[in-house]
């Protein structure tokens, strides 16, 4: 049913949401078929001079795509098997997130075998040569450093998830491209200087030439990573505009595109469009596939904590110690340290957390390396989620000496001249 509701403008920008009925391979070839036909076929999408397609597909880590995390990998080898018959060439890249090696992800999420059955390059940038291209009109990043491949492509097919992300708030086409980074230490750049900012600078030079975020299983809660739920919702969206498809996701997850920063941006940059009336919505409407509910996450770091007597204290850190802690606070604690506490604490994250000497603090992630012999420090980049159990059950019980969880989530206690 098409969404009638709301005034076309001329430069009106086309959003489709298709259902899938099934999470099976065959429903999601009936599922993307009608989404092809709903923009008139792929020719129709692809301009007759392009030499090269990307496809991007968010395959951030080793976890398979019905943990709400990865992308069906289906939809690769559809999209691949759709594009070779229009007789293009395709390669597919992609580079996992922090820790993660893209082969192990590229194994667990079986995009792999697809690739290799299909004979299509798989391309992992986070091990080839980096090229810096410069982004002309950059509001944080003077150019930015991606895959040499990245730049030889004429059009990018972005595959992304849908999924809440505790620094972005979602994670949907725009993020996606975070992945044609190639070093681990460029992407913390973003992080460090604002990645709401970095990723709109991004998107400037490589923005994608066409956007699906598949939702069959999309993440809700905490995302990107685990404590964040698979949600259900068997959707399809997509379109030309990558800002406007991220906008009509976020109105399904029940968010307001205007409240989440990275899309208020890049509609300022005029990137695309997260207006309402200019955005047409075919397939679907908005209304006919939201859920009654979709958990997002906390709008603040401080907010990460559900309990009053742990307190946070932000210091712009990444998504990956945020997700660390995330899972430790919601998944692994146990809450009869927290029912047994006589103190309070404070936990430092991020590189620029600062101590306020209140005597009740906790430092963690080696951003913070500094406090380590000051504070009571769990290293670790990320620390796993197992390492802060220990310092956490002492600080709650009143006990700050100054210790170090190493990487073997061993405690190390430390004298005046930080020796072990
Ligand atoms: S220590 Fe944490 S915040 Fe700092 S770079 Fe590593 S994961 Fe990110």
């Amino acid at each position: 049913m098409n969404d009638k509701s709301r005034k076309c403008s001329s430069n009106v920008s086309t959003v489709s949401i298709v259902k899938v009925a099934g999470t099976g391979k065959k429903q999601l070839k009936i599922g993307l078929e009608h989404f092809f036909e709903i923009h008139g076929g792929l020719r129709k999408i692809i301009p007759a001079h392009t030499n090269k397609i990307l496809i991007k597909p968010n395959l951030m880590m080793g976890e398979p795509w019905t943990t709400g995390i990865t992308v069906n990998p289906y939809m690769v080898e559809f999209l691949v098997t759709f594009l070779k018959k229009e007789g293009l060439e395709v390669i597919v890249g992609e580079g996992a997130g922090w820790g993660c090696k893209s082969a192990d992800a590229f194994k667990k999420t079986g995009v792999a075998d697809i690739c290799d059955h299909l004979g299509i390059p798989l391309i992992d940038f986070k091990r080839g040569r980096g090229v810096h291209i410069p982004v002309p009109e950059g509001s944080l990043l003077k150019d930015v450093l991606v895959d040499e491949i990245v730049p030889e492509c004429d059009f990018i097919f972005s595959l992304a998830k849908m999924k809440t992300h505790c620094e972005t708030t979602v994670s949907l086409s725009m993020k996606n491209m975070k992945g044609l980074i190639t070093e681990d230490r460029e992407r913390l750049r973003f992080h460090l200087l604002d990645v709401n900012r970095c990723l709109i600078d991004l998107n400037r030079v490589f923005k994608p030439d066409f956007s699906i975020v598949e939702g069959i299983i999309a993440l809700e809660g905490i995302g990107p990573l685990k404590p964040g739920k698979p949600k259900p919702l068997g959707i399809v969206a997509g379109g030309k505009d990558p800002v406007s498809v991220d906008a009509v996701c976020a109105r399904i997850m029940g968010l307001n595109p205007a409240d989440i920063r990275h899309l208020e941006y890049a509609s300022l940059a005029g990137l695309g469009t997260i207006d309402k009336n200019e955005i047409e919505v075919t397939g679907e409407s908005v209304e006919a596939v939201k859920p009654d509910r979709y958990e997002c996450p906390p709008q603040k770091i401080e907010k990460l904590s559900p309990y009053e007597n742990i307190k946070i204290i932000n210091g712009n850190p990444c998504s990956n110690c945020v997700a660390s802690l995330a899972s430790y606070l919601h998944g692994y604690i146990d809450k009869k340290i927290i029912e047994r506490a006589t103190s309070n604490i404070e936990i430092l994250i991020g590189g620029k957390a600062r101590s306020s000497g209140t005597g009740r603090e906790i430092a963690i992630g080696n951003c913070l390396k500094k406090y380590r012999g000051k504070l009571p420090f769990v290293s670790g980049c990320p620390p796993p989620s197992d390492a802060y159990l220990e310092l956490i059950d002492r600080g709650l019980k009143g006990n700050f000496d100054i210790a170090t969880v190493n990487s073997n989530c061993k405690v190390v206690f430390i004298n005046k001249n930080n020796e072990t």
